[in-house]
């Protein structure tokens, strides 16, 4: 039936010798040129989803929720992800996860256990600055197996106060110093081997105290203090800088079981691990600032819910200006003006999300803010031109909350109530209704304004306190050392379906088009959701 074409007749023996990829039969996309109907096949036809340009070039703001990824091809284990990922100009992250500076997220515990995991942790600042600093320094002296903050006394107490240490939190290892406090000339030690004989509790510590003292320098290595406690048959290690004075204490026990965190975020020159403090706007903000640097802060966020403020870019700019070592994350923004404004003052990244987070009523009370999702992709977009990174600030609630943010532009992501429930977090367990839950409470909250986080919402001055957050409670989600490790191996597995082996992929493979996305309809997102069953149960790990 087909009509005789003398080309065909010349060109047939070429082609069946050597069959091209085109002609191929296996090809099922170009198959067939005719449908049943009788229509043509057009390969926009087999087009999945969207490229995230067209996605976003709607009149409508998406939250993650509204979004949907399409799988990728799968070539590489989910061990090979590499999330390595940059949270400012300066500074990397393996694991590109923060937790949020908020009074019941993070303080040194938090902000140690983030580093150790590969992450980090910004200190809170609705605190003094004697408070905020000695945050920070507890973090800046972290090493790894060593106790850099222990329970010190000093020869003037009595047996009696290690009796209450003991019975308060179970040690028995009492360093004795001039003073009483870590700092301070070490004098002695007191052991259970010292007191258990001993019947008047009221014996001073100087009588009874050993003063023949093994010690470690204060840049012992762990290897180098482990040997000596070997060698010395000793459980407890004193390490003592040129002056004698204390600076931290190791415990054999301790060694024994001290792991190993590869991912760490330190610095490479010193090994200490990277913290963060946030910070506000204000002429003794200056001041805190000072205080920080001086105890080697590494990154500060500028804290405000809306940080297209010409307070703001002054900050930034006398930050930039006066302590160029200090990375500084500008922000909150949810636009590419506000972004602008900040990314010309100086900022080294920037926090996006307004409204959004879990404990957050801004967008009710203000009018104001933004879907995270289209705020992520926006921001992102913009600042990715003048190389600033961009973190995705609030309304996490999933490991897939955690892929979606990184996918549209976020270089690392912030958490409040994902961490909350945490051990690492401050603040003390409770029962409710059968449930061991923390205190979880927005920095906005009539609450936490009353001790002092009115600064970011500017507020303090007026009489009439306006909240932009409210205050809650949050299950237990046991240690960070658990949950984050779970969070990351999540991460990776969805990169892994996305076809994505690292952050930096996954970002050019969206820019590209490669990575696809639907919106879900209200339908859909049930359907994507546990339904249908009349009880279930929901485990972290
Ligand atoms: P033990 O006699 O070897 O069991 O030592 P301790 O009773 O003094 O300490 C028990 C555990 O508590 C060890 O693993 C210590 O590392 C840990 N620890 C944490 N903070 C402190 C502290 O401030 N002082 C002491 N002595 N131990 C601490
Ligand atoms: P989450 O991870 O709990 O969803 O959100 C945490 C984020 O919410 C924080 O990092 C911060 O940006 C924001 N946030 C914290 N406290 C308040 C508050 O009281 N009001 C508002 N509007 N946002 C808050």
């Amino acid at each position: 039936s087909h009509s005789r074409s003398p080309f065909l007749f010349l060109s047939l023996p070429i082609a069946t010798a050597k069959p091209t990829k085109m002609s191929n039969n296996n090809n099922a996309l170009t198959k067939k040129t005719v449908m049943p109907g009788g229509k043509a096949y057009e390969p926009y036809m087999f087009e999945d989803g969207l490229d995230v340009f067209t996605l976003f070039n709607k009149q409508h703001g998406y939250t993650y929720d509204d979004l949907i990824m399409l799988p990728g091809h799968i070539y590489f284990s989910a061990d090979q992800v590499n999330l390595k990922s940059r949270l400012t100009k300066n500074i990397s992250l393996n694991v590109p996860l923060v937790s949020s500076p908020m009074d019941t997220v993070t303080e040194h515990l938090m902000a140690i256990n983030m580093a150790l995991l590969g992450g980090l942790g910004i200190i809170h600042y609705n605190n003094t600055i004697e408070e905020q600093v000695a945050e920070v320094k507890k973090v800046k002296r972290f090493k790894n197996g060593f106790i850099t903050d222990p329970m010190v006394l000093s020869p003037k107490h009595r047996l009696s106060d290690v009796d209450n240490i003991k019975a308060k939190y179970g040690f028995s290892g009492v360093p004795i110093t001039e003073e009483g406090r870590i700092g301070s000339k070490l004098v002695g030690i007191v052991t259970s081997r010292d007191t258990d004989f001993i019947k008047d509790r009221s014996t001073l510590l100087a009588d009874i105290m050993t003063t023949d003292l093994v010690t470690a320098p204060a840049n012992a290595t762990l290897e180098e203090a482990n040997n000596i406690m070997k060698k010395c048959k000793k459980g407890k290690l004193p390490m003592i800088n040129d002056k004698g004075e204390l600076v931290a204490l190791a415990s054999r026990d301790d060694l024994v079981k001290n792991r190993d965190f590869p991912l760490a975020t330190k610095d490479h020159e010193n090994k200490k691990l990277l913290v963060g403090a946030a910070l506000g706007t204000r002429e003794t903000d200056k001041e805190r600032l000072a205080a920080l640097d001086a105890v080697g802060v590494d990154v500060v966020v500028i804290d405000s819910s809306q940080g297209d403020s010409t307070y703001q870019q002054e900050m930034i700019r006398w930050i930039k200006i006066n302590y160029p070592r200090v990375e500084v994350i500008g922000g909150n923004v949810v636009t590419c003006r506000q972004s602008e404004a900040l990314i010309a003052a100086g900022a080294d990244s920037l926090r996006v999300g307004m409204g959004v987070g879990s404990i957050c009523t801004t967008q009710e009370v203000m009018a104001c803010g933004r879907p995270q999702a289209t705020a992520v992709f926006k921001t992102g977009l913009y600042a990715s031109q003048f190389g600033v990174p961009i973190i995705a600030d609030g309304g996490i609630r999933s490991i897939g909350h955690i892929i979606k943010a990184l996918s549209l532009g976020a270089s690392a992501v912030m958490m409040g109530s994902l961490l909350a429930g945490t051990e690492e977090a401050p603040g003390d367990y409770f029962y409710k209704d059968g449930m061991r839950l923390k205190k979880y409470r927005g920095m906005g909250s009539l609450e936490a304004m009353v001790k002092g986080g009115d600064q970011r919402y500017f507020s303090e001055t007026e009489k009439i306190k306006v909240a932009q957050g409210v205050s809650g409670s949050v299950v237990d989600k046991g240690t960070v050392k658990k949950y984050v490790p779970y969070l990351i191996q999540g991460i990776k597995h969805g990169l892994q379906d996305l076809g994505c082996i690292s952050v930096d992929n996954l970002r050019s493979d969206v820019y590209n088009g490669v990575v696809r996305y639907e919106v879900r309809s209200t339908a859909a997102q049930v359907e994507g959701s546990v339904h249908s069953l009349f009880s279930y149960e929901k485990h972290f790990i």
